[in-house]
C-alpha cells in the first residue's frame, strides 16, 4: 500500500490547449495518505474517471507527476503500478467459476493454492459470495457479477491502492446500501487504501473518511463529512452537499453589515467583518437550511421574509421564503413559527453564516 501524491497535475485531452476550458483537469496538488478510505465526489463530467485513470496509468497526464510513496510512476504502464481498479460494469471471466475469478489475480502472482483458497474464502465471505464460489460466473445476475468484480479488486493484499469507479451503478438500491457499508468494514479489516469515485453524496459520505469534492475539473475541497457540511470552502460544496443544499444569496457589505437586496441589514461576526470590509468582487452569503431560524414576530436581528410554501416532512417543516428577489429555504423544527401567506422573520446566526468572495469562503 502506498501514499499517493499528485504534484502540479493537470490534464487535457486536446492536442492544442490554450484556455482553462480545454482542460479536463485543472492544475492540482493532492495527497492521499496510505491506508485511507477516500471518496472522489462530483457531478458527471467533472473529471473523476480521468483522475482515477491517471492514478492507475490508463491515462498519461499532460502535465505534472504521480508519486507512489515518493516514487515517480508517471511514466510507468498500468501493469507495473500495482493498482487494482473496479469499473462501473462487471469485468469478469464468464466461463470461469466465481472461485477461479477471485483466485485469478493471486494465481497470476504465483500464490500457492492453499494460500489462494484461504484468501478467496475470506474475501468471498466478506462480500457474501461464499455460497456461489463453485458456480460459473456466466449464470449469475448482474449484481452478483459486480460483487465478483469488487472481490477481484480486493483480493490482493499487496496493492498500492484499490480504485473504484462508480462500482455500484448496476446494483439495486437496497443492496447498494449494504455493499457501501460492507466496503467500509472491508476497509477496516483489510487495511487497503481505497479511492472511491461517485456522483452520489450519500455514497461518498457513508463510505469515506475524507471526501475530495470536484467540479469542472477542479478540486474545490478535501474534507470529512462534517467539514463539508459545516464549513464548505467553496459555494459549489455548499450547493452540492446537503439536501437541499446551502442557501447562497448575493449580498454586499456596508457599514460593517451584510445586505441582501430588499432586506434589513444582517450583523456580521467579528471574523466576517474583518475579512469583508473593503473586499471587492462577487460576494455571497451562505447558510445551510438547517441553521436558518424562523421567528413568528419581528426581532432586531431578524430579516422579514414572505412565506412561499411550507411542507411538513415529519421530523421538520421545509419552508420556502422570499427575501427581496431571493429564495431562502429553511428546515424548521417544531413548533412551527410560520404560515403560508403570512410574513415571517428569518434569523441567520452569525456563527453559522458564511461569506464567499468569488465563490471561495472568506469567513
Ligand atoms: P466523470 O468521470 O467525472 O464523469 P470524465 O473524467 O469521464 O468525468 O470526463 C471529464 C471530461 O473529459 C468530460 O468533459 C469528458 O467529455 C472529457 N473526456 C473524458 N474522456 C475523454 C477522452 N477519452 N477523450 C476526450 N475527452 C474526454
Ligand atoms: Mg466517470
Amino acid at each position: 500500500m502506498a501514499r499517493i501524491d499528485l504534484v502540479d497535475l493537470a490534464h487535457s485531452y486536446k492536442p492544442n490547449r490554450a484556455e482553462p476550458q480545454d482542460y479536463a483537469l485543472q492544475p492540482m496538488n493532492i495527497r492521499w495518505d496510505d491506508g485511507g478510505a477516500y471518496a472522489l465526489l462530483g457531478p458527471s463530467g467533472c473529471g473523476k474517471t480521468t483522475l482515477l485513470n491517471i492514478i492507475s496509468g490508463l491515462v498519461r497526464p499532460s502535465q505534472g507527476r504521480v508519486l507512489f510513496d515518493g516514487r515517480d510512476v508517471t511514466d510507468l504502464p498500468p501493469e507495473t503500478r500495482n493498482i487494482a481498479q473496479v469499473f462501473q460494469f462487471p469485468v469478469i471471466y464468464d466461463t470461469m467459476s466465481v472461485f477461479d475469478n477471485l483466485a485469478f489475480p493471486l494465481r497470476n502472482r504465483g500464490w500457492k493454492e492453499a494460500e489462494i483458497r484461504k484468501r478467496v474464502e475470506q474475501v468471498a465471505n466478506m462480500l457474501e459470495l461464499s455460497g456461489e464460489l463453485k458456480y460459473r460466473a456466466s449464470g449469475l445476475p448482474a449484481d452478483a457479477k459486480q460483487k465478483i468484480s469488487l472481490g477481484r479488486g480486493l483480493v490482493r493484499p499487496d496493492v498500492a491502492a484499490v480504485l473504484f469507479d462508480e462500482p455500484l451503478t448496476v446494483i439495486d438500491p437496497h443492496l447498494k446500501w449494504l455493499l457501501r457499508r460492507k466496503l467500509k468494514e472491508i476497509h477496516h479489516e483489510l487495511k487497503l487504501s481505497l479511492l472511491y469515485v461517485t456522483h452520489d453524496q450519500v455514497e461518498a459520505l457513508t463510505f469515506a473518511d475524507k471526501v475530495v469534492v470536484m467540479t469542472s475539473g477542479e478540486v474545490v475541497q478535501v474534507g470529512t463529512a462534517q467539514e463539508l457540511f459545516e464549513a464548505p470552502a467553496h459555494t459549489f460544496v455548499g450547493y452540492f452537499i446537503g439536501n437541499p443544499g446551502m442557501n447562497l444569496l448575493p449580498c454586499t457589505v456596508q457599514d460593517g453589515m451584510a445586505r441582501i437586496a430588499g432586506a434589513a441589514p444582517i450583523a456580521l461576526s467579528l471574523e466576517a467583518k474583518a475579512a469583508l470590509t473593503g473586499a471587492g468582487g462577487k460576494l455571497t452569503l451562505g447558510i445551510r437550511p438547517e441553521f436558518v431560524e424562523c421567528l413568528a414576530s419581528q426581532q432586531a436581528d431578524a430579516v422579514e421574509a414572505a412565506v412561499l410554501a411550507l411542507r411538513d416532512l415529519g421530523v421538520y417543516q421545509l419552508g420556502e421564503f422570499r427575501i427581496g428577489s431571493q429564495t431562502v429555504v429553511a428546515k424548521i423544527r417544531s413548533p412551527v413559527q410560520a404560515a403560508a401567506g403570512a410574513p415571517a422573520w428569518l434569523r441567520f446566526p452569525p456563527e453559522r453564516t458564511l461569506y464567499y468572495l468569488n465563490d471561495q469562503r472568506v469567513a
